[in-house]
């Protein structure tokens, strides 16, 4: 249920370009500016996970006996850990060039 007040509720601004936008908090971003610091922060977070994923296979190829039961494991993990770690890396990023935006402004 909606509080009276909620229709009362200023539009917040954007903390990154200022624009006012509806549905968004107190220092967080509209979704234009969420989208540049996406696009901005996805060819490294595809970087970062691919050596991630890289590295368990490398891992595996020396620990791992080499059955091919266990190759469709390494498979699996692999692209787990490719997506995983994107994810993080992604919001880390973000994150991070978001800090580094504002301090240099
Ligand atoms: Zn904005």
């Amino acid at each position: 249920m909606r509080s009276p007040l909620a229709s009362a509720e200023p539009e917040v601004p954007c903390a990154e370009c200022l624009t006012r936008v509806p549905g968004i908090k107190w220092g967080d971003l509209c979704p234009d500016c969420r989208g540049r610091l996406r696009a901005r922060a996805n060819p490294l977070a595809r970087r970062i996970s691919l050596l991630a994923s890289l590295l368990v296979v490398l891992y595996a190829w020396f620990d791992v006996p080499f059955t091919p039961k266990n190759r469709i494991w390494v498979a699996v993990i692999a692209v787990g850990t490719y997506f995983l770690v994107r994810k993080m890396a992604t919001q880390i990023l973000m994150e991070y060039m978001r800090r580094d935006q504002s301090r240099r402004s």
